[in-house]
């Protein structure tokens, strides 16, 4: 037989599954000897049964409950008919994780016409009595029926006008009857029911309201935007009723042992007197600091303190705490962990560990990851926030930060605007990597297209620019320069705000308030780094960039794009030089001037790397992506004078290599294979730039990185080339570079050979980003729009370009890792695609084994911290810290 009720002496704070949050912790109190008041918890799995069974409750739940409800009452000496021992009980909902917008609370449950009168005479005071039968009918009418709580605040407020009574305590006994009355006709007029007066078939009837207010809206909403599953269930807690609202040695309140908003180590919290919780809520009456407690009930404060310090102790976290006090003694009604905000989080969780509470690895698991953004980046003033008008907020959040500006549609409006003094956001259907240097002048980046890992994405995260991308509801028109969306139009030089975290954007200006890494944050970064075994890398070209990633420490660099260097002018003239013309002799000049480029390019990072690893891939994008737009006659015209040819002989060859599918096209590898000089240019910039950074004392590695194989012809031949042309070159300079040559796995057909391309490459980088392009068929750049039906439809969980699809593209991971790793066991594997910033991700690739991950600069935080919780997790922990 299946157990459904549990008594809070039956449980524990380990049984947040089947109890919830709430049921457990209330257990776990139970046995602590708390002074919890008696009660029952009805299991999260009775719900989901109640839900799947068209909502019944079965025979063995009700036996049980009415078991339960007997003990209850033995227990407490009461019972719901007892003149003398009157029991009243509440009944709360408790899902295993917080949730706020299922049904909560119904208090005083078991009152009725005759027991208010028992307990009005047991009280010694029907004013009270009536007022908690008048609550009870509220709440239950509210959360059993349905009715909206308004039907019944407005009677009350009417009543109060037309009897000119002015706060609910004047209410008399005459009064209250009279209210109750009316209410009664509420629940006939809105809902056609009446009030239960049996408390048993009141207590059931809540209990069924909580089981299924775990499919309501709000809840599944919920429920979908915080990744929590949906087959749970709520568990419901029933328990004896203690009343704040029983006089002035009476009251109730909220207690926090940190302070949540900066994680100072003082008690936080607020209580009233003569009060029930929802007063507190309300907010009709002001609560009082938790400190003046100190004055008015010295040894209940004295007890408070002491509960307090030993939940905290307990359960080695800041605790959040409600309690009431009836007639001058104390009882505890709820206490989980404290929500915070991040700046809070990392200073409790040092704390903690400095008074000796907790292990590091503890604190290191505390750090609610997804939160990290928040203290490295500005964001919106709360405040402000609440009065701001909302343009739209379902673009995807691709870079965070908050930033104000006045919109521009190309780049050269935006860099005029930024010298005239301006901020200016770039508003785009989508970028490309014409727009770079518009990109970097902006304080935010917004498109209407594109995905997670489009081209604006991945840069303005490099960049550590604020960007959201995939603004369905934006319609940009960037020749009329003009945004047309659901709520009106916006014309260029408009001042609108854009979160990059969330993804909303707003008309007019926001207040920010700064970023905020101190101390506590540094710390818990050396921790992770000691705990973690899976090293962090940055995806990192420009010297702000890699400066920014070597400030959080990253163990070197995963991915150095070259293409990004090609966007200065003169870099551009030379490789389009070099793609355009057909004579040799003017190829290899333009290309001797590239290396020279390229020499410098590398010179400056390996100088600010110094002997941490490098991994540089070579040309990846499709050749056109360097040429003028075939349609943007001035820029054409431009080219053709600078490169000295005719404009018609421009127009052919940009015809020529412009390609259908340029993603599945002539690029990465395929282009090597075609003009090997580009690749050979490039290994010969790398080495001699390595070699002059050795010869100031540094021990500089380079690791050269094949783009886009998916055959072990492509990256023999090329491997052979490079290394030949690089054993003629040290051999001229007379010198030694510790080089190694990988290959990038970003194909299925990659992934299933890799056996065979071990032999070939000294080093493996998947890239996600192609790889999950390649495997779902989902272009990275498009499919945004259809992606979020999916997840809004159930067909997917996620966005892949976000966090991994275990399932499939996971599979090839881990796929290309076993082949790799069974020809050589410690073949060296990393991630240098977006998904190696994503904390589930980086779970994966630690649980297989990879070495390293490598992300945006920004991104390191959130990774390298992800990285020691996943350690933690797996006991795969490098070093054991002392605390
Ligand atoms: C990738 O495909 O995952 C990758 C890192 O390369 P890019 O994003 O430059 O195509
Ligand atoms: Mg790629």
């Amino acid at each position: 037989m299946t157990k459904y009720v549990y008594n809070f002496d039956e449980g524990n704070a380990s049984m947040r599954a089947l109890l919830g949050g709430k049921g457990a912790n209330l257990a776990e109190m139970t046995s602590m000897g708390l002074p919890v008041p008696s009660g029952f918890t009805i299991s999260t799995e009775a719900c989901m049964e109640y839900l799947a069974t068209e909502k019944q409750l079965s025979d063995d739940m009700m036996q049980q409950i009415e078991r339960n409800l007997d003990e209850l009452q033995v227990r407490t000496g009461k019972s719901f008919s007892d003149d003398a021992n009157l029991l009243l009980v509440s009944v709360r909902s408790g899902a295993a994780q917080s949730m706020p917008g299922m049904m909560d609370t119904i208090l005083n449950l078991g009152l009725n016409d005759v027991n208010v009168e028992r307990f009005a005479k047991l009280t010694n005071n029907p004013a009270f009595a009536y007022d908690c039968y008048r609550r009870l009918l509220q709440m239950f009418g509210n959360v059993v029926y349905e009715i909206s709580g308004s039907y019944f605040e407005r009677h009350l407020a009417k009543y109060k006008e037309t009897h000119n009574i002015k706060t609910d305590q004047d209410l008399q006994v005459d009064d209250l009857k009279q209210v109750i009355e009316k209410y009664k006709e509420i629940y006939q007029q809105v809902a056609g029911k009446v009030f239960p007066q049996d408390p048993k078939q009141q207590l059931l009837e809540a209990i069924e309201a909580v089981f299924s207010s775990w499919n309501n809206e709000r809840a599944f909403v919920y429920r979908n935007l915080n990744d929590i599953p949906h087959h749970g269930g709520t568990a419901v807690n029933v328990q004896e009723m203690v009343f704040g609202n029983s006089g002035n040695q009476s009251g109730t309140g909220v207690a926090f042992t940190r302070n949540p908003a900066t994680g100072e180590n003082i008690l936080f919290g607020e209580y009233l007197l003569n009060a029930q919780g929802e007063d507190v809520v309300a907010g009709i009456r002001t609560p009082q600091t938790i400190a003046s407690l100190e004055a008015a009930m010295p040894d209940v404060y004295a007890e408070f303190i002491r509960v307090a310090n030993l939940l905290e102790n307990h359960y080695g976290d800041m605790q959040d705490i409600e309690f009431t006090i009836e007639n001058g003694k104390l009882f505890l009604l709820q206490t989980r962990n404290g929500k915070r905000t991040t700046k809070a989080a990392f200073q409790i969780a040092v704390d903690l560990v400095k008074e000796g509470k907790i292990s590091k690895e503890d604190a290191v698991l505390k750090i609610d990851t997804k939160s990290i953004d928040q203290l490295l980046h500005p964001s919106f003033q709360v405040e402000a926030l609440k009065e701001a008008e909302l343009i739209t907020e379902v673009g995807l959040p691709a870079s965070p930060g908050a930033a104000t500006g006045r919109i521009y549609f190309d780049a050269a409006a935006a860099a005029r605007a930024v010298e005239a003094g301006e901020k200016v956001i770039l508003v785009r259907q989508e970028t490309s990597p014409e727009d770079i240097t518009g990109m970097s002048i902006s304080e935010a980046i917004v498109t209407s297209r594109g995905g997670m890992t489009s081209h604006a994405a991945v840069v303005a995260r490099g960049m550590g620019v604020c960007c959201v991308v995939g603004c369905e509801q934006l319609s940009i028109d960037e020749h009329q320069k003009l945004v047309t969306y659901p709520g009106g139009e916006l014309t260029e030089g408009t001042l609108i705000s854009v979160d990059g975290t969330n993804g909303a954007i707003y008309l007019g200006k926001i207040e920010t308030v700064p970023s905020e890494a101190e101390e506590a944050f540094q710390t818990i970064m050396q921790w992770s780094r000691e705990i973690s075994d899976l090293k962090i890398r940055m995806n990192a070209e420009t010297v702000a960039d890699i400066e920014t990633g070597l400030s959080f420490e990253a163990a070197g660099i995963g991915l150095v794009r070259t293409e990004h260097m090609f966007f200065k002018e003169e870099r551009l003239r030379e490789m389009r030089r070099f793609i355009i013309t057909n004579r040799k002799t003017e190829q290899d000049r333009a290309l001797s001037q590239i290396l020279n480029y390229q020499i410098d390019d590398f010179v400056e990072i390996f100088s600010l790397t110094q002997d941490k690893p490098v991994v540089v891939r070579l040309l990846d994008p499709p050749l056109h992506e360097f040429l003028p737009h075939q349609h943007n006659e001035q820029e054409m015209t431009k080219v053709a004078e600078q490169l000295g040819i005719s404009s018609n002989y421009l127009a052919q060859r940009v015809m020529d290599l412009t390609e259908v599918n340029p993603m599945l096209g002539h690029r990465g590898v395929r282009l090597a294979v075609t003009y090997p000089k580009l690749y050979l240019m490039q290994a010969e910039a790398i080495i001699r730039a390595a070699a002059q950074v050795n010869a100031t004392g540094a021990t500089v590695k380079p690791e050269i990185m094949i783009p886009l194989v998916g055959m072990t012809e492509e990256l023999s031949l090329l491997k052979t080339q490079i290394e030949e042309h690089l054993k003629s070159l040290l051999e001229e300079l007379d010198t030694q570079v510790a080089y190694t040559i990988g290959t990038m796995i970003e194909l299925p057909r990659a992934c299933l050979i890799a056996d065979q391309l071990v032999d070939y490459a000294d080093f493996f980088s998947f890239g996600t980003n192609d790889l999950t392009q390649m495997t779902f068929g989902f272009s990275r750049d498009d499919a945004a729009k259809f992606i979020n039906q999916y997840i809004g439809d159930g067909l997917m969980p996620i966005d892949p370009f976000q966090t991994l699809d275990v399932e499939g593209v996971g599979s090839l991971v881990q796929t290309a890792t076993n082949l790799a790793r069974q020809k050589q066991a410690d073949f060296k594997l990393g991630v240098c695609g977006e998904l190696g910033g994503d904390p589930k991700s980086i779970e994966f690739f630690h649980q297989i084994g990879l070495d390293y991950v490598s992300c945006s600069p920004y991104r390191i935080p959130i990774a390298q911290i992800a990285a020691a919780q996943s350690a933690i997790k797996y006991a795969t922990i490098k070093e054991k810290l002392e605390v």
